[in-house]
């Protein structure tokens, strides 16, 4: 006999923030997961994936002042709730383990028996140099990138950081958390006798409608990006691969950058249309006024389907109406064989396209989206 199926964690990498860089795997995960236990740099617009009944749990609140005291109270979290789900998606930006305290969470789940997988993410170390349009290993100057954490030295007397053996690496240097410590990264490397000049990039909510960019020679970058007021979260890149190469930067080059559009149709709308705009460079804010409902049960609706051979034609006027209407269909045991002696019209490219979707090709849709013009060319039909 098959075994009760345990219960299992997925350390998921939910990329640096742009949701379409989430991977497939991880973007199936979160279909099918229970619970969501997440962290403050994951897009949220990645939980719209997540089935309704999913328990999202925001753990990025947690971690602050006594980091070590909220992680573990992470990692008992994540104990715990493998009582409760079988399956538990651990969602973190950018890789789940590079700079991501992964060694404590799966040394937990490990210690308590606990399945785990881990599915990597794209690190915004290398998502913010593509957005950037830096070649972190341009052949002609850099033929290696070195990863390192800048919050390390923060509050610390002494600095872990070997800036004199850092000085003197070639290739591209990426630091992550390193904006409240940028003077004295950059002081440092220059008393360790790296040149002043070398070229300097910051890139701050990489890979989003609002990143930013500031690039400047080592030894003024601390300060142009105080000046440009460039806070968390952001990369820093130090390197000549750093220098600006405008012809590479793809990204400022979005039609609608810099732009905030309100989005207020229904929920589910909201969601299609804000990856539209938000794949155009703008950012949308989510507020939506609509909330669609039926307004009659089965039973009216099944009443109203037996006298649809009084009609010569059926209109659809939007696409929530047509995919309502299928609802009650399904609900009555019918399907779109019962449409068949009528004609029908469709307001609108979207509303035949939804119609589209259950098999059936609208006789008719106007040239102009209005009521008012639908029924006008409609009476260019005789049997009316
Ligand atoms: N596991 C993450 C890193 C977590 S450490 C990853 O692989 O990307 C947090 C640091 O990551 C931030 O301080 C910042 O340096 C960097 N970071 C995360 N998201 C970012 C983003 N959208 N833009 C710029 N830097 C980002």
């Amino acid at each position: 006999m098959a075994d009760k199926i345990k219960s299992k964690v997925y350390l998921v990498g939910a990329g640096p923030g742009d949701t379409g860089l989430i991977t497939v795997r991880g973007a199936e995960l979160l279909k099918i997961a229970d619970c969501i236990i997440y962290d403050r740099l994951v897009n949220p617009a990645l939980l719209n994936l997540a089935a309704d009944k999913a328990e999202r749990i925001y753990v990025g609140k947690i971690i602050g002042a006594d980091s070590k005291m909220q992680q573990q109270q992470i990692n008992k979290l994540l104990v715990e709730k493998t009582a409760e789900y079988k399956t538990i998606v651990r969602l973190k930006g950018g890789d789940p383990i590079t700079f991501a305290r992964a060694i404590e969470e799966l040394s937990a789940l490990s210690r308590n028996n606990i399945d785990f997988e881990i599915v990597p993410g794209i690190t915004a170390g290398l998502a913010g140099a593509a957005y950037a349009g830096i070649l972190l290993t341009d052949r002609r100057s850099s033929s290696q990138i070195t990863f390192i954490s800048g919050r390390e030295a923060s509050g610390k007397a002494h600095s872990d950081i070997d800036y004199a053996t850092l000085a003197k690496t070639a290739g591209s240097i990426v630091f992550y958390m390193a904006i409240s410590n940028l003077d004295q990264i950059a002081t440092q490397l220059i008393a360790n006798g790296k040149d002043p000049q070398t070229p300097a990039a910051v890139i701050a909510n990489a890979t989003l409608p609002t990143q930013k960019t500031v690039i400047a020679p080592l030894s003024e970058i601390a300060l142009q990006c105080k000046e440009a007021q460039i806070t968390p979260p952001a990369i820093v890149i130090i390197g000549q691969a750093a220098k600006p190469q405008k012809e590479f930067d793809w990204f400022s080059k979005k039609p609608l950058l810099g732009q905030t559009v309100v989005i207020t149709r229904n929920k589910k709308t909201n969601v299609e249309f804000a990856e539209k705009l938000f794949y155009l460079g703008a950012e949308p804010i989510d507020f939506p006024c609509i909330e669609l409902q039926r307004l009659i049960d089965a039973e009216t609706f099944k009443k109203l389907t037996e006298r649809l051979g009084d009609y010569h034609w059926l209109i659809f006027t939007s696409a929530n109406g047509v995919r309502f209407t299928f609802e009650m269909l399904d609900k009555i045991g019918k399907d779109a064989r019962l449409f068949g002696q009528n004609k029908i019209a469709c307001l609108g490219s979207q509303t035949a396209a939804e119609l589209k979707q259950f098999g059936i090709t609208a006789d008719f849709v106007p040239d102009i989206f209005t009521g008012k013009e639908l029924s006008k060319q409609l009476g260019q039909f005789d049997n009316l």
